[in-house]
């Protein structure tokens, strides 16, 4: 089976980190991004991200090296193409934890992604995990809150929406939704041919 491309999309908060980081196992490859944003406390330079300087991360871009590329609260992101490619052809669901104009690139070159927006339960728990996690200071913290509302409006452009009440929960969801998509007969030109090769004996 060819790989599948998982999108995984929500505002800063929405805990799409953590879930993303729990779904990550045998059938998965999670894609590491390149970015110009300074690492925060903990965050390893390729674990995280690839942390990288304005004018290497426009090298990338500039050489065809990124699949998607977006630009949040001030700082470049993209996704590298190669790593996707590579797993998308060894079968395996790659998933990218992009932002939403990002996401809709995607969209546009692989119709056949899978875009999955993460949520909480309401705006108020939005602004509340955001405000607990601690790691930006207010303007930051206020220019994502206003990024937030622009991408809720996005959410129609998605596959599906997941709300992540509590992270299992949500990771359960997006198993099943992944393993629905695997199930697509275009998915599985292969077993469709084989079947239609037996019935001519
Ligand atoms: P953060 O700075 O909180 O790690 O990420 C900020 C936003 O950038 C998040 O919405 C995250 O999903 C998004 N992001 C991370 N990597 C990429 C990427 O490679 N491409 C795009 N378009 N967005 C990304």
């Amino acid at each position: 089976m060819k790989g599948m491309l998982v999108i995984v999309s929500g505002p800063s908060g929405s805990g799409k980190g953590t879930v993303v980081k729990r779904l990550v196992g045998k059938n998965y490859a999670l894609s590491v991004s390149v970015t110009t944003r300074l690492p925060r406390a903990g965050e390893i330079d390729g674990r995280d991200y690839f942390f990288r300087t304005p004018r290497e991360f426009a090298y990338m871009r500039d050489h065809n090296e990124l699949l998607e590329h977006a630009v949040y609260v001030n700082y470049f992101y993209g996704t590298p193409r190669k790593y996707v490619e590579e797993q998308i052809s060894d079968g395996k669901a790659v998933v990218l934890e992009i932002e939403v104009n990002g996401a809709l690139q995607i969209r546009e070159k692989f119709p056949e992604a899978v875009l999955i927006f993460l949520m909480p339960p309401t705006m108020e728990e939005l602004y509340h995990r955001l405000i607990l996690r601690n790691t930006e200071n207010m303007e930051v913290l206020e220019d994502r809150f206003k990024r937030a509302h622009e991408e809720i409006k996005l959410i129609p452009r998605y596959d599906y929406l997941v709300i992540n009440d509590v992270v299992q929960n949500a990771v359960t969801r997006i198993n099943k939704i992944v393993d629905a998509e695997s199930l697509r007969p275009a998915r599985n030109a292969n077993i469709i041919n084989a079947f239609k090769e037996q019935s001519k004996c």
